[in-house]
């Protein structure tokens, strides 16, 4: 179990106002901001952080989605962060998420689904190596 876990709050809900309101739920919950950017990523920094999905019918959707507009990008702290923020956050598809999660409360499609959230301890850390430096991180 990690104590870490990385998220992105994407372009729908960056465009749309909700970045205020999403961190400071996450806040409440308990996590607490290790690193931060505000970030416009090219399709190439897309492509390559989904790389994972290559393969899967909807990963040009996807790219395309996730450099549409700004994100903020984060690495997250608290115990058991990688579950406890997956929760926090609710189901891939809004329609599967639970009532006052995240996605529930601002995801408009299986794909525009607000956030991001690491799935595995491994995972987290990789992503969060992907946007920021040792100097950026604290
Ligand atoms: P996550 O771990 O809950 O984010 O879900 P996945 O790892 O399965 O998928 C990664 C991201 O791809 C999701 O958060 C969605 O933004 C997007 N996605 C997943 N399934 C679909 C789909 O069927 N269509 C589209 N357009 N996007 C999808």
């Amino acid at each position: 179990m990690s104590n870490r876990t990385f998220t992105m709050i994407k372009p729908d809900a960056t465009s749309k106002g909700h970045t205020g309101a999403i961190l400071d739920q996450i806040i409440k919950a308990g996590f607490s901001v290790k690193a931060m950017k505000w970030i416009h990523l090219t399709t190439a920094q897309a492509g390559e952080f989904y790389a994972v999905h290559k393969e899967r019918p909807f990963y040009g959707e996807l790219v395309e989605f996730m450099c549409s507009g700004p994100i903020v990008a984060a690495i997250l702290e608290k115990e058991n962060a990688v579950a406890d923020f997956r929760t926090l956050i609710g189901a891939t598809n809004f329609k599967d998420a639970a009532e006052g999660t995240i996605r529930k409360k601002y995801a408009t499609s299986i794909g525009e689904n607000a956030v991001h959230g690491s799935d595995s301890d491994e995972n987290a850390k990789i992503e969060g190596d992907f946007f920021f430096s040792g100097l950026e991180r604290f």
